[in-house]
């Protein structure tokens, strides 16, 4: 199956009890068992709810996997994995990273004794300086938040597999639309499914896929163990918004390149963020992990000025002011007074998260209104 048919039919079938065509919302905790231990595979929402498996069997589906696990937010996807390590144990992760995802490894993860390496991986032959027989995981987003550089999946997964080590990747901002890190070797594929997966700003979920029975049995252990699911109301709007995604992230992509292409064009503008463009350093990583090149575009403003900044995303119409990103509607951010604000602006400014930055999700819409807009936001 091609993956614009596996989003919407990957790994489902229609309901057995009355043929429903999209699944069911089995809104229930519990199952009847007709004597101790007897009952149709589901005996408890913790463990399994069918809406639930549901959406799971698509999340393994579109990402060329063999199981999947949804969890109730992102967050709680990457936690179940830091699951898997105990202390003593340490991590190599990227540096341009969801703060988050930051805010998790260095608060919660370092407290109990697992240490972590934030490293720039453009370069990936910086990896292997940091890795000893204590690390047990490479962590990795690309593209990343909000720069927008660009990881070489395939050389990481190489190096993760010579030393032993698990290698986890973000897939967010690219979705498999884009990227399929599994097929690049990578071990779990994680998601924050709030984004793109689900797509119309509606819920919050996160995702888990891996294609190796004994590590899908340790996370789904953990998932049940921990129980940070989601509930069946929102495996129904994932399930829902799965099936639109190839056409979805069709027009990311077309209004992405649109949008990077006036910015990188308008006298204002100083730099913009997108790996589409031949001048990006890894453009050509991009070119051959990524089918094209998503719909998350950045851009500083000549002058570096952050009160003109504030004043573009204020003037903004179509574009809302608000965090998050990957729905139908185009958001703009202003991650220095916003997403990034907790980071001291020296360590902020070292990965280019300057006072003019702006983070684009680029929506679905017209692309002639979102350039429009723009125009008349930067003036
Ligand atoms: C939003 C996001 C997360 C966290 O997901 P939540 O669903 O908000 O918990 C992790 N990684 C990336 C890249 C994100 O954009």
């Amino acid at each position: 199956m091609k993956f614009n048919t596996k989003t919407i039919h990957g790994g489902q079938k229609h309901d057995p009890a009355y043929g429903a065509v999209m699944p069911p919302i089995y809104q229930t905790s519990t199952y009847a068992q007709t004597t101790p231990g007897d009952h149709k595979g589901y005996a408890y929402s913790r463990t399994s709810n069918p809406t639930r498996s549901a959406l799971e069997h698509a999340f393994a589906s579109i990402e060329n996997g063999n199981y999947g696990l949804a969890f109730g937010s992102g967050l709680a996807a990457i936690d179940s994995v830091l699951k898997l390590l105990k202390s003593g144990d340490e991590v190599v992760s990227t540096n341009d990273l969801y703060g988050g995802t930051y805010r998790l490894f260095t608060k919660i993860y370092e407290e109990f004794g697992i240490k972590f390496h934030f490293i720039g991986m453009e370069n990936v032959e910086r990896i292997e300086d940091y890795i000893n027989e204590n690390t047990k995981l490479i962590w990795v987003e690309t593209p990343t938040n909000p720069m927008m550089n660009i990881i070489d999946i395939k050389t990481t997964a190489s190096i993760a597999k010579k030393h032993d080590v698990l290698l986890a990747v973000d897939n967010t901002f690219a979705t498999p639309y884009l990227q399929q890190p599994l097929d690049l070797g990578a071990n779990i594929v994680m998601h924050s499914a709030t984004k793109y997966l689900g797509g119309h700003s509606d819920l919050v979920m996160g995702a888990l896929i891996v294609k190796d029975k004994a590590l899908a049995d340790r996370l789904y252990f953990i998932q049940n163990a921990s129980g940070a699911i989601c509930g069946p109301q929102d495996a129904f709007l994932a399930l829902r918004g799965i099936k639109t995604l190839h056409i979805r992230m069709q027009r990311h992509c077309e209004n992405g390149k649109a949008v990077a292409e006036f910015l990188a064009n308008h006298p204002k503008i100083e730099n913009v963020y997108w790996p589409g463009f031949e001048s990006h350093p890894n453009h050509n990583i991009a070119k051959s992990q990524m089918k094209d090149f998503g719909g998350m575009v950045s851009f500083t403003t000549k002058g570096n000025d952050y009160e003109e900044a504030i004043k573009i995303v204020e003037n903004l119409k179509i574009f809302t002011l608000a965090e998050s990103l990957g729905g139908v509607e185009s958001l703009a951010g202003h991650p220095v007074s916003m997403t990034h604000a907790s980071i001291p602006k020296e360590e902020r400014e070292k990965i280019g998260v300057v006072d003019s930055l702006i983070r684009l999700s680029v929506g679905i819409e017209d692309e002639d209104d979102l350039i429009a807009d723009l125009r008349q936001a930067i003036g």
